[in-house]
């Protein structure tokens, strides 16, 4: 909940407050995860269409001004952006903000955990889909598991606590990854959370089947570790919910995207590597706010395209009825 005491809030028209905004840095990265990425030839945003550090910084105040107060960095992969470290040490700087928090996959973290704890970074999630080396490489079409793994390492000892590890998981290629998820969770500080796999593929592949529900990876756990009790969440708005072994060893959480929808009580709005601002990842209308950014758009005006952006947001993502459709753009170009 914001703390946020303006006037004018990004409430929409079904009463969700938004306090939670979602940044992609760039669409780059340097693995192809089947789920959001082409395996080959993915056409990137050119460089000049990529929102500055300054640029993403005032949208940010501006957001503020609304009672955005907590931030997540994403992409793409935000770690091949050059300097990410010095963009969080703008954003926790901003009178207001109260968490900024970044999804990676990992990859380049060994160099950069330490200079982004120093930053500021009060969260981090590291997308880990697999234990097993080679089922890693053929959801992300590339080497770099050993990569990760020094990047975990290294996030630890920078001082990240809990490490958080984001799984997604998909029918016929990770059911044999969820026992050695929960072993890690019961052996290490680590909590998994398991992501069930949305429709948001670049190849729009994604089906219903492919997806391996929340309760099926309950189920295995549970059958193989003895039972989990839900564990009460801080944030009402928390997309997961995490629960622990009954025996209090190990903790795991479960984002049921696709199967139980966290729409009701979505907090989350997104501004897109190239500026503009989504109102879900599901959305097929956007907001441009680049063109306000590099014109002689006033604050004023870059709330108002908040706002009117908020106001405009559907009740639900529709995943589970005959009406829905993909929209054009993939995670990646998302962000998320
Ligand atoms: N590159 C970073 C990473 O992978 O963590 C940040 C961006 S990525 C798009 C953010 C999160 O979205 C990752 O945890 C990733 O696994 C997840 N994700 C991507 N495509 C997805 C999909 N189709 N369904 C569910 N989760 C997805
Ligand atoms: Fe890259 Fe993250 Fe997408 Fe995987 S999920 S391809 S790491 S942006």
């Amino acid at each position: 909940m914001s703390s946020n005491t303006s006037p004018l809030q990004l409430i929409d028209s079904f009463g969700r407050m938004h306090n939670n905004l979602r940044i992609s840095v760039t669409d780059r990265c340097n693995i192809r995860c089947f789920y959001c990425m082409p395996a080959e030839n993915v056409e990137f945003m050119p460089r000049e269409h990529l929102l500055s550090f300054e640029e993403i910084a005032r949208v940010v105040r501006v957001g503020t001004t609304l009672g955005i107060d907590r931030l997540r960095l994403t992409g793409g992969e935000p770690l091949v952006r050059k300097d990410l470290h010095k963009l969080v040490s703008m954003l926790v700087n901003i009178p207001g903000i109260i968490d900024v928090g970044l999804t990676t996959n990992g990859i380049l973290l060994a160099e950069q955990a330490q200079q982004l704890r120093d930053a500021g970074l009060t969260r981090l999630n590291i997308s880990l889909d697999a234990l097993d080396p080679e089922v890693f490489r053929r959801v992300t079409r590339r080497d770099g598991y050993e990569q990760v793994l020094l990047g975990i390492e290294a996030a630890r000892a920078a001082g990240f606590n809990p490490i958080k590890l984001n799984a997604v998981s998909v029918r016929g290629m990770t059911e044999e990854q969820i026992v050695p998820f929960g072993q890690l969770a019961r052996e290490t500080d680590t909590v998994v959370r398991f992501i069930e796999f949305m429709p948001l593929d670049a190849d729009a592949q994604w089906q219903r089947d492919k997806v391996l529900f929340a309760q099926e990876i309950i189920d295995r756990l549970e059958s193989e570790f003895g039972p989990l009790r839900p564990i009460p969440s801080d944030h009402v708005n928390a997309p997961a919910q995490d629960f622990e072994f009954a025996d209090g060893i190990g903790r795991i959480g479960l984002i049921a995207s696709v199967s139980q929808p966290f729409c009701g009580s979505c907090n989350r709005f997104r501004v897109t590597a190239d500026g503009k601002l989504r109102n879900c990842l599901f959305s097929h209308e956007e907001t441009d706010i680049k063109s306000l950014l590099r014109g002689s758009g006033t604050d004023q005006e870059m709330a108002e395209a908040m706002l009117t952006c908020i106001a405009a947001k559907k009740e639900g993502h529709e995943i589970n009825t005959a009406r829905f459709i993909q929209p054009d753009r993939p995670m990646y170009s998302i962000g998320g």
